[in-house]
């Protein structure tokens, strides 16, 4: 039986978005769904089926094994608009996408359907118990139940959200095939198996019994515990420290929708100790967390600061197992993650013209925003983005037993049918701090009003209920709870004052992020491609430590939510502003703060470093930097499309998959004797690679598996031959894989003079 929530999130169709930034968000991404082809997204479904595509499929990790990811969110995305703003070309995807499903399911015959290569094959390789997994490869196909999690969900939110009946039937189908090749597996072979990513396949088959009642469904659901993770969290043991992080999230939102449907509490405090662990130890001030997708140690964030922190589809999950742990308890930390993570790191990951989505949020100091290419990429990012895009009005207003909570300030309207009651909530905010509700109801109405106290809100909020001030005893991180006989056109006024405040990392009190009210801001620090943004001190240090921040930074007039720092930025000062506004500009949004004495003295030691790295670059010819764009695109980066990038122990790599290549042009000085120094990681590597090196299309070296470093980053050189190379500026350094073979994570490409470079005595050294 279900629990009793306390509260209960309204229907997307119940809340309409009005003008501002949410609603701009949700149209960009309504263009950018209607742009995208179905029949691409289902290439590969039909191909597997054995019908012949209507159209190519798209490219980027739609090329690759985990194809039909997207077209699972496509069909999530596309229901909840269609549920959102009822637009009849919403619904005619849906139902021509389940049309086609249904279709290939029939072809199939047995109720499997989906579009990864092989993925028949792989499933019944493991249900005979020939299981093969690691991370990311099930049997050598990318995380296979990862992205079936994908098509059961958009099938579920086809059902639940258009009233696709037929979604529900080949859903139904598809679980139990799942079934039939989870069923004879033992605890071990389940647990061999979980190794792999699996997304959220808890999360849809405990949806599944809700949508249907069978009860096998839940069984189902219920073996996808995974001890090594789940084990210790459930024993209030952060594990999480090297643990892929958006891996972890969809499990524990799993166990929340068995525990809705189980009352069993150990599920419920697991997944709570885990929403605490990454709220509190584990996240950024944007709300997310991650770098290079990994969850580092507790409260750890000072080293872990680059291009690849925050991954968007982390958040998007956090947010969903927020809404579920809000529903148990309605308690306002959770609304107050909420607004964090949703005005910092969602609203942030889109690009408000292109529609494009962040995959990495980079808050590196001096980083910009990356955004993924619409049609070509087709990261999971990409996919989770479509749903969070389309889904703002989901989390703003809950209900209670005659209770209404406003968790959200956003321009919006509530149609509360239970109550006969329309809510218009009027505000600019967080531009403005105030926020106007409009009652309207036919006949008066008794309910509890619960209007969030924000947890930031440390100035006080003020109340107003038709023009007459109400005393408010509740303190910041609370609701104001109004329980009155509401009547028609009943108009409460809310002012929340915001001000400046600084947050500091939790291992570095002197590095600190600058918030105003809920919004965090971010340095200007000029264009996206300014070319000076690798140069020292490009991320200005401040002189402010101690200093009250309304001494060092004020409003800029004429501009909302802009600030300009005064006196203390050194080299220079800048000007902030919202980080969700921040498009096409370098950034910084964390500081670090200094007295002036203590610069004298910090400089010094930022000097001592950076002669260190001025000597290696004095030997150094060239230098690339696979994994970051700028560096690859100076180095002419070529690839096949199973390469990818990465970020391990703060270094970005690049590496590919089963015959995949890339290469790096890099300078060479042929009347010097040269070397290459190319920098790998023995750290959690990945099997069955085996590679060779080539210059100039001619073979340097073959690398096979049997590197048996420590767990540290290593280089192996090669001398390059100078004759080879005879009046050449450059040279293509390209990564082959062996057949079936992939190439292992390079984190660095350097070409040095070869004398000077063993003179600085680091050849065998990390650098
Ligand atoms: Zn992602």
């Amino acid at each position: 039986m279900r629990i009793k929530q306390a509260a209960q999130a309204f229907a997307l169709g119940e809340v309409k978005l009005l003008e501002g930034p949410f609603k701009h968000a949700m149209e960009t991404n309504r263009r950018y769904l209607l742009e995208l082809e179905p029949d691409r997204l289902l290439a590969r479904f039909r191909e597997y089926a054995g019908l012949e595509p209507r159209a190519p499929q798209y490219g980027g990790w739609e090329a690759e094994s985990l194809s039909g990811h997207t077209l699972g969110h496509y069909l999530s995305a596309c229901s909840m608009l269609y549920s959102s703003l009822a637009e009849a070309e919403f619904k005619e995807r849906v139902d021509y996408i389940t049309d086609e499903l249904e279709l290939c399911q029939n072809k199939h015959g047995d109720g499997y359907v989906s579009g990864i290569p092989r993925g028949k094959e792989v499933f019944h390789e493991v249900a005979s118990g020939n299981i093969q997994s690691k991370g990311f490869d099930l049997n050598g196909a990318w995380a296979p139940l990862y992205t079936l999690h994908k098509l059961f969900a958009g099938l579920r939110d086809a059902y639940r959200l258009t009233g696709n009946e037929k979604a529900l039937v080949v859903e139904r189908k598809l679980a139990d095939w799942v079934e039939g090749i989870i069923a004879p597996l033992s605890t071990e072979q389940m647990e061999e198996m979980m190794i792999c990513e699996y997304g959220g396949m808890n999360e849809v088959l405990a949806d599944l019994y809700a949508d249907t009642n069978e009860y096998k469904y839940l069984t189902l659901a219920e073996k996808f515990w995974h001890k090594l993770v789940l084990d210790p969290l459930a024993e209030h043991v952060d594990c999480l420290p090297g643990k892929h992080a958006n891996t972890q999230i969809p499990k524990l939102i799993g166990l929340a929708k068995e525990y809705e449907w189980t009352n069993d509490e150990k599920r419920r405090d697991t997944a709570e100790f885990f929403w605490n662990s990454v709220v509190h130890h584990h996240s950024y001030a944007n709300g997310g967390n991650s770098f290079g997708e990994y969850f580092g140690d507790a409260d750890s964030f000072n080293d872990r600061l680059g291009p690849q922190t925050t991954e968007t589809c982390n958040t998007y999950n956090m947010l969903k197992l927020t809404k579920h742990l809000f529903e148990w308890k309605a308690s306002a930390a959770e609304a107050d993650y909420y607004e964090r993570a949703l005005f910092n790191h969602i609203l942030a990951s889109q690009h408000p013209e292109s529609g494009g989505m962040t995959y990495f949020l980079s808050l590196a100091m001096g980083g910009h925003k990356i955004f993924d290419d619409k049609f070509d990429d087709f990261t999971c990012c990409i996919g989770t983005g479509m749903e969070s895009q389309a889904s703002y009005g989901s989390a703003i207003y809950f209900k209670g037993e005659d209770q209404l909570f406003v968790n959200q300030f956003i321009h919006s309207e509530l149609a509360w049918a239970d109550k006969g009651v329309t809510l218009l909530q009027e505000t600019e905010y967080p531009l403005d701090d105030v926020i106007g509700l409009k009652l309207s109801c036919a006949k008066p109405v008794q309910f509890s009003l619960n209007i969030r106290y924000p947890g930031w809100a440390e100035q006080g909020v003020s109340v107003e209920i038709n023009g007459e001030p109400i005393a408010v005893d509740q303190s910041p991180g609370s609701f104001i709870a109004i329980n009155r006989l509401w009547i028609d056109g009943d108009l409460i006024r809310v002012v929340i004052p915001m001000s400046l405040r600084l947050e500091a990392m939790a291992d570095n009190a002197d590095r600190a992020a600058i918030f105003y009210g809920p919004v965090l801001l971010a340095g200007d620090l000029g264009s996206h491609d300014d070319p000076h943004a690798s140069e020292y001190l490009y991320a200005p240090v401040l002189l402010a430590k101690g200093k009250p921040l309304d001494t060092w930074l004020e409003a800029v007039p004429g501009k909302s939510l802009a600030f300009q720092s005064k006196m203390v930025g050194y080299p220079r000062n800048v000007e902030l502003a919202p980080f969700y506004q921040m498009v096409d500009r370098s950034y910084t949004v964390y500081w670090d703060l200094f007295t002036p004495d203590g610069w004298a003295v910090a400089e010094a030691d930022y000097r001592k470093v950076m002669e260190k790295m001025q000597r290696l670059e004095q030997c150094t010819i060239d230098y690339a930097q696979p994994g970051e764009m700028q560096p690859e695109r100076d180095h002419d980066f070529k690839g096949d499309s199973s390469t990818r990038v990465g970020m391990l122990n703060r270094r970005a790599f690049r590496m590919a998959g089963q015959g995949g290549w890339f290469s790096f042009d890099l300078k060479v000085q042929p009347e010097s004797e040269m070397m290459l120094v190319v920098t790998y990681t023995s750290a959690q590597e990945m099997p069955n690679c085996e590679f060779d090196v080539c210059l100039n299309g001619e073979l340097l070296t073959e690398v096979e598996e049997g590197f048996t470093e420590e767990d540290k980053f290593f280089n192996v050189n090669f001398p390059l031959p100078a004759a080879a190379l005879a009046g050449a500026e450059k040279a293509t350094v390209t990564f082959q894989g062996k057949e079936g073979k992939r190439i292992r994570r390079v984190f660095g490409l350097r070409i040095v003079d070869r004398e000077q470079y063993k003179q600085l005595g680091v050849q065998s050294d990390s650098i």
